[in-house]
């Protein structure tokens, strides 16, 4: 099935999850996640009004994003304008190496789960004009294979971050458990839920402090009755890759 017509179900499917969940479908965000997909699929993507990508790799992130520059610009005459709306977002593992490059391509980064790593960006966030947009990752399930701050370490974690004037924290991040059974995930979803609740109510975090970013393919319309604001999805569409966690059950 071609990408074009898997992004209209999944974003139908986004819109009925949050009108399921008494939700505006406006405050859901989809982050296509082309880190399996190739270059035509991406720019089909574009063509019909996709905007924002998530990559999990610094290197074929802005390879992706100088491609799809050079290719709007050549081919449309708006190309320009376009690929300023066009939006990256660092979805995995950040090495410090390559905080640069990804301060300078990306968005938002959602993976920061140290406050050494943090402070890093934050140096380097010094000799920039504009605070780069971070989002905490925090280990919800509590696999050992998985990034991210533990739960209890979280709040403190936050009001680190908080301190560091050229970082901007806007939201929280993360991964649940990759089960057969999606209902599996709302736990996690909700612990992530009620940590960014407390971060507001504490006011360690203001009003730039706006996003939950959970739900994958397998498990996004939980996430979104869970109050998820950017949904990250490859696999649904741009088809199943041969990573065995991620087995669609089709
Ligand atoms: C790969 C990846 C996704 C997308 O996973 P799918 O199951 O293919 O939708 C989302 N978030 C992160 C952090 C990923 O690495």
């Amino acid at each position: 099935m071609d990408v074009t017509v898997k992004l209209k179900q999944v974003q139908e499917r986004i819109r009925a999850a949050a009108v399921r969940a008494r939700r505006d479908p406006k405050d859901v965000m989809l982050i296509a996640v082309s880190k399996y997909a190739n270059m035509e699929q991406i720019l089909r993507l574009i063509t019909a009004g996709q905007r924002h990508f998530g990559e999990s790799r610094v290197q074929n992130l802005q390879a992706r994003d100088q491609e799809v520059r050079d290719w709007l610009t050549e081919t449309m005459a708006d190309g320009a304008e376009i690929a300023t709306q066009i939006k990256w977002h660092m979805i995995g593992h950040l090495q410090r190496n390559k905080a640069a490059t990804a301060m300078e391509t990306c968005e938002m980064i959602h993976s920061i789960d140290s406050l050494r790593l943090a402070e890093h960006l934050n140096d380097i966030g010094s000799r920039r004009e504009t605070a780069v947009q971070i989002l905490m990752e925090v280990n919800t399930s509590g696999e050992e294979s998985k990034n991210g701050v533990p739960i209890p370490a979280a709040i403190h974690m936050a009001e680190q971050f908080e301190t560091l004037a050229h970082l901007q924290l806007v939201g929280l991040m993360t991964m649940a458990r990759q089960t057969a059974n999606p209902e599996e995930a709302r736990n996690s979803f909700t612990t992530l839920r009620e940590i960014f609740h407390e971060l507001r109510f504490r006011k360690i975090c203001g009003t730039h402090f706006k996003h939950l970013s959970m739900g994958m393919s397998g498990d996004f319309e939980i996430a979104i009755e869970e109050g998820s604001t950017l949904v990250r999805i490859g696999s649904a569409i741009f088809g199943a890759h041969p990573e065995p966690a991620m087995e669609m059950g089709t």
